[in-house]
């Protein structure tokens, strides 16, 4: 994949620069480490033809919420980092975009503490999701990380290695994507999103404290609150969602993507009729600030 071209803008402490020009430190603590925070955002196109970031003080406020969370020093401002994501936006001419921030570390080979951090901020085109594909997918061997080893609820580079090593995992083994359970063996959540099942006309979906709060997912629960969808949190098992009518994931690059499967366990309901389907329709609709509820 083609993140970015020789003309492609990013924004680098301050500055709107070309990536292709741009260097980061090799000797830096957030490369030998993991030692950062990003986020994933969205922008999109919307109904009357605006460029409209999706939720920004959510991300950005979520991006200084992890770095806090790490230690990281923060000084930016979340409207100071909306404004400029949007300039990054317009400048690259992109719309349907996805967005990525990531605050990291300078040159520290030791553990000591920072007295500074840089922020970059990323985008490349992403075109909306149409949704239509259902996932195969596979309880992970690989459990989400012990919220008392890491703050799981931060959205920290060095806890994706659990994740890329869930996902590779699963396709190896011929599946979409894994799910991930808890040191409890509690289900959590999949490698970059956050999951829903439907029983009984009820949504069901893991408590937090050991998964990372999505945006997407509280978006999930204002949906369900005005289209009257029952939602329920809690700790469940993989019995519990192999009995499950339907499931789906949630997240910004994901958006809602239907389950066809865990495991050998194939849900029964079709797609289409599941709560899930209503839930992904309202989001589009939200996302693209569409007020009908036609596609
Ligand atoms: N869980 C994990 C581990 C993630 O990486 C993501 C993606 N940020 C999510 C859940 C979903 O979060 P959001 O809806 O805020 O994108």
């Amino acid at each position: 994949m083609n993140y970015y071209n020789s003309e492609t803008i990013i924004y680098h402490n301050g500055a709107f620069v070309k990536a292709a020009d741009t260097k980061v430190d090799l000797y830096g603590q957030s490369l030998h480490y993991g030692y950062s925070v990003f986020e994933g955002i969205r922008s999109y196109k919307t109904a009357n033809g605006a460029t409209k970031i999706f939720k920004p003080v959510e991300h950005f406020d979520r991006l200084k919420a992890s770095a806090e969370a790490i230690y990281l020093p923060y000084t930016y401002h979340s409207q100071e980092l909306i404004d400029a994501t949007y300039e990054v936006l317009k400048r690259n001419n992109q719309q349907d975009a996805y967005i990525r921030p990531v605050v990291y570390a300078p040159a520290n080979m030791s553990f000591a503490p920072n007295t500074e951090s840089f922020i970059v901020i990323e985008t490349w085109e992403m075109a909306p999701f149409l949704g239509d594909k259902l996932l195969k997918v596979v309880t992970s061997s690989f459990q989400r990380p012990n919220a008392k080893a890491f703050k799981i609820h931060a959205k920290a580079a060095g806890h994706y290695v659990n994740s890329i090593m869930a996902s590779q995992e699963a396709k190896r083994k011929g599946f979409d994507e894994a799910l991930l359970l808890d040191i409890y063996d509690h289900i959590a959540e999949g490698p970059g999103a956050n999951m829903f099942f439907e029983k009984d006309g009820v949504l069901h979906t893991p408590q937090l404290g050991n998964i990372l709060p999505g945006i997407t997912r509280a978006t999930v629960f204002e949906i369900c609150n005005e289209l009257n969808i029952p939602v329920v949190e809690g700790s469940y098992t993989i019995d519990q969602l192999k009995e499950a009518d339907s499931a789906f994931f949630c997240g910004t690059a994901a958006e809602v993507i239907g389950w066809e499967s865990i495991d050998d366990t194939v849900f029964p309901k079709a797609w289409k009729n599941t709560l899930g389907a209503k839930v992904q329709q309202a989001y589009t609709n939200l996302v693209h600030e569409k007020n009908d509820s036609s596609k």
